[in-house]
Parts: C-alpha cells; sequence; structure tokens
C-alpha cells in the first residue's frame, strides 16, 4: 500500500497531475501546485460539488467571500484561542509531531489488526460470515476495540482538559516512538494555533494583526444576513462556498492530504433550532451518497462518528476513505449548534437571526455544515484511480498503467486521434473535434502509433479515444476505444456529443 501511494505521487508529477511548488528551488514544504491534468481534474470536483448543492438544491445558494476577514471574525470564532494543535519534539530525530496525529496513528494499529481478523473471519466462513456478528463477538476484535476505546476515551478527556502532561503520559503509557529514531525521548507537549497571520496596512502593531483564514466557513456566517435579506432564501436554507484555507501545519505529510494552503469545499445549512439532528442525519446520508456516485469502490468509504466533538458542535461524524496510508478523514458533518452566529452576534452586537414564523419571534438558527477537503478529494479520486493490470499483447503479456477516474471527472473525456497523418484524415479529425470541444474538454494527437497513444490517454485517465480512419471518410463512423475494457466499437460522428453526454458529463 505504501509502495501503491509512491507509485501515485510519481505518477502525479511525471503526468502533469501535482507538482511541488516553487519545484526549481526544491519545493515548499505541504505546498502544491496542480498542473494541466490536475487544474481540470481539480475544476471537475469542483463542479460536480457545486452542482450537487447549488444547482440540485433549490434552498442553497452560493458565496465567494475573501480570504482577509476583520481578525474579530477569528476572535468570535474561538480560533484565536483554541485552534491549536499539540505538539511535540523527538530529541533523538529532531523531528516535531501532532500529539494527537501520533496517538490516532497508534490507534489505527489496532484498527488495522480489527480488518486483519475480519479479512480472516471472511476467508473462513465465505457466505455464511456475518461481519456485524463478528464484530460484536470475537474475542480478538473485542481485545483490540476495547484498547481503542480505552485510548480515545483518556485522549479525549486530556483535550478537554487542555491536560498536556497527560497527553504526553497516553504517549508514553502506549509505547508510542518516534517513527525516524525509534525512541521516546520526547520533549513536553505544548499548544501551537494553526493560523498565519500577517500585518495589513504599515504598522507593524497587534491592531493590524489579519490572518489568512483557516476555513471558508465563517465568511458565510458574517455573510448570514447579507444572504438572507438579498437571495428570498428562508429557513431551512443553506450557503455553499469553495475556496482557499490555510493552516500552518506541523506535521505536512502524506502530499496533498495535509497541506498548508488548500481548498475547502463547504456548506452551512441554518435550520430552526431542535430540527438540527434530522437535517444532520439526511446530510450525513446526501454526502456519502455524492461519494458514492463517483467511486470506484463503495466499500472505500465508511463513517467515523465523534466522540470527541470540536468546541462548537453537538454532533459530527467523519466521512473516511481508504487512503494507501490508512483510512482517513476526508469529509466532516458537524452540528455546529448556534456556537458561530451567536458568538458573531455577541461581539458584532448584530442581530444574526431569522424571523420563525411558527414561533411568531426572531431566531438565532442552528447550523448543519458539510465541508471536504477539496485537495483531499483529488487524492481520493487518483489513488483509487491508480490501476496496474497485466493485459494480453498477441501471444505475449504486458503491464497496463491506467487512471480509473470516473468519466465525469476525468480531466479530458476524449481525445481523437486520424489514423495517420495523411490521406485527409487530420482534417476529418479536426472536424470531430469541433464537434465535440464547445461542450467536453477534449484533445488532438497525431503522433505514434494508435497503441501509443491508447497508452499515454490510458495514464491520464481519458475515457474513449475516437479514431479517424479511411472507413470514416467513406461512412462517417469512428472507432470508439474504451479506456477500462480497452473494448472498440464503430459509431457514427453524429452520435458522439450524445455518447459523451450521457457516459461523461455530470
Ligand atoms: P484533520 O483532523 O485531518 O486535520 P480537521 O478535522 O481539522 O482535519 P476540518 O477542520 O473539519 O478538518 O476541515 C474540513 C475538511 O477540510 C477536512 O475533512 C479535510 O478534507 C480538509 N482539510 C482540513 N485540513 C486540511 C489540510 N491541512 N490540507 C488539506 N485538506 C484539509
Amino acid at each position: 500500500q505504501e509502495n501503491l501511494f509512491q507509485k501515485v505521487v510519481a505518477h502525479a508529477k511525471e503526468y502533469g497531475f501535482v507538482f511541488p511548488s516553487s519545484d526549481i528551488y526544491g519545493g515548499l514544504q505541504a505546498v502544491y501546485d496542480y498542473g494541466s491534468n490536475g487544474a481540470e481534474l481539480k475544476n471537475n470536483i469542483k463542479k460536480y460539488w457545486w452542482a450537487a448543492m447549488v444547482q440540485m438544491h433549490e434552498n442553497i445558494v452560493g458565496l465567494d467571500s475573501s480570504i482577509f476577514m476583520d481578525s474579530k471574525t477569528w476572535k468570535a470564532s474561538g480560533h484565536v484561542d483554541a485552534f491549536n494543535d499539540p505538539l511535540i519534539d523527538n530529541k533523538d530525530s529532531k523531528k516535531r509531531y501532532r500529539a494527537d496525529v501520533l496517538i490516532e496513528d497508534h490507534m489505527a494499529k489496532y484498527e488495522a489488526k480489527i480488518e486483519k481478523e475480519v479479512a480472516k473471519g471472511k476467508k473462513r466462513f465465505g457466505d455464511d460470515f456475518d461481519t456485524e456478528q463478528f464484530l460484536a463477538t470475537n474475542p480478538n476484535v473485542l481485545r483490540n476495540k476495547a484498547k481503542i476505546e480505552e485510548i480515545e476515551t483518556r485522549f479525549k478527556k486530556a483535550l478537554e482538559a487542555e491536560d498536556l502532561a497527560d497527553i504526553k503520559q497516553i504517549i508514553l503509557d502506549n509505547n508510542i516512538v518516534c517513527p525516524i529514531s525509534g525512541t521516546a525521548n520526547w520533549t513536553d507537549v505544548r499548544q501551537f494555533n494553526l493560523m498565519f497571520s500577517t500585518e495589513m496596512g504599515s504598522l507593524a502593531d497587534d491592531s493590524n494583526r489579519i490572518y489568512l483564514r483557516p476555513e471558508t466557513a465563517q465568511g458565510i456566517f458574517v455573510n448570514f444576513l447579507n444572504v438572507l435579506k438579498t437571495s428570498r432564501m428562508k429557513v431551512p436554507f443553506g450557503i455553499a462556498q469553495i475556496g482557499k484555507a490555510f493552516r500552518n501545519e506541523i506535521v505536512a505529510r502524506q502530499f496533498i492530504f495535509r497541506m498548508k494552503e488548500f481548498e475547502q469545499m463547504e456548506m452551512q445549512f441554518f435550520v430552526k433550532p431542535g430540527t438540527e439532528m434530522k437535517w444532520y442525519n439526511y446530510w450525513k446520508d446526501a454526502r456519502m451518497k455524492w461519494h458514492h456516485a463517483i467511486a470506484n469502490d463503495n466499500e472505500d468509504y465508511r463513517y467515523h462518528d465523534h466522540l470527541k466533538c470540536a468546541h462548537y458542535a453537538n454532533a459530527a461524524v467523519d466521512i473516511e476513505f481508504k487512503f494507501p496510508f490508512g483510512i482517513k478523514e476526508l469529509e466532516g458533518i458537524h452540528s455546529r449548534t448556534d456556537y458561530d452566529l451567536g458568538a458573531h452576534q455577541d461581539l458584532s452586537g448584530k442581530k444574526l437571526q431569522y424571523f420563525d414564523t411558527e414561533e411568531n419571534k426572531n431566531l438565532v438558527p442552528y447550523v448543519v455544515e458539510t465541508s471536504v477537503g477539496l485537495d483531499r478529494m483529488f487524492l481520493s479520486v487518483l489513488t483509487a484511480a491508480y490501476t496496474e493490470e497485466t493485459v494480453k499483447d498477441g501471444d505475449k503479456e504486458k503491464q497496463r498503467t491506467y487512471l480509473k477516474i470516473h468519466p465525469a471527472l476525468a480531466p479530458t473525456k476524449a481525445a481523437i486521434f486520424p489514423l495517420t497523418k495523411k490521406d485527409g484524415l487530420p482534417d476529418k479529425a479536426r472536424e470531430v473535434m469541433k464537434e465535440l470541444k464547445y461542450d467536453f474538454n477534449v484533445s488532438y494527437e497525431e503522433k505514434d502509433a494508435i497503441g501509443k497513444r491508447y497508452t499515454r490517454q490510458d495514464l491520464i485517465g481519458t475515457p474513449y479515444c475516437i479514431t479517424v480512419d479511411h472507413q470514416t471518410l467513406e461512412d462517417n463512423t469512428v472507432t470508439v476505444r474504451e479506456r477500462d475494457t480497452m473494448d472498440q466499437f464503430r459509431m457514427p460522428i453524429a452520435e458522439l456529443h450524445s455518447f459523451l453526454d450521457k457516459k461523461a458529463s455530470l
């Protein structure tokens, strides 16, 4: 699996998906740029999200708020005082770690053991295997589950009490060692605020301090009244936004999984107090369906209910994805109560309320949030898509690598090839391009043998290759070759548009 991850990272760079930032200077830690194919994939994920949220819901509208906000925003939201990570240094390796990540990685080892048991059980009992019953009764599973629960409960308590000494003790008691030095020679745990700050204007005193937003959500909260007044929305309704967020992540690792500059796709859904759990469950379900709709394997996703909620939430669940380096958070769904609007109301002195016609009074709405990292989503799509297989090549066998990206998300929907550079085939192929390029991202290629061109398109996940040959000149049909099955069939040029529309549109 780790090996797979390294391959995906290398592939992403080699085929124009993701480059380290400032690459010619050696790369900037945990900051990345998206290349030609990466930018397309990223845009398609955004479109897919925006369509599912804003276009498909009559009661959700979009917003594009600025990155810079009045610093009071972050005071009210709790980020100035509470957006901290507990850090610990290993004195031998001189490496810095987030204590919570060390502990979570440790717990993941017990989860992996449980998964191994389940896999063994499945193998032994075949179709008769009852996963739920196995999880509830198998002694090895129960032992590992108890261990996870013990650590999680203690850790939650320590976090809530901000008991940094106990967080260190949890690390020591569980024999968690530095992955580099293999030792437990640690400094004390200390808190570290994740917000980047700078000064606005010329005076470098504290009143000019301004933060790069660590989440897009607050831009939505401070615009609640503006949107309510201008959009004709009535509670329950949502505001959706896609935008950059910045966190000074210390343990920035795992490629684009944890970045210092990243993008979020967030939607805040404003509801009548008391109805939040209904909407929380609605969004929990709706968001999983959204992931499944483009998934290669639904089994790659699971819910993880939070035992510990952030300071602003009364219920929280993660949608987790099976990344090559472990099962990790992809999206968070949080019932945020009236924490944010209430706090902004207190600090700004503005009433952030709506008139509830049933109660006949003004109320601060409750909020259910869905928040997914665009870059993390990108990584999940890329890792699930990376496929190596052995295929027949005449009498021999050969390795084939391709990206099995859902056609709606694929950077290029179709590549159009003239079979040869002669006999008017390039002109005909250009005509086909013209038919399609207004509605689909298509590309044209005439270099090298057809087989080589197929291979190049496979590597960037193009779902269809369209070849114009001599028969095309006679009957206006082309050969369509499918990426996943490598099947080929003929189709009239006149049908290509509706074919791609059906197969490769959102
Ligand atoms: P984590 O526990 O992994 O740090 P989080 O719980 O702090 O994440 P949220 O604050 O809930 O994350 O942010 C919502 C989503 O934004 C996450 O589910 C994730 O997809 C994305 N995200 C958060 N931090 C980062 C980051 N540093 N790099 C990339 N994506 C991120």
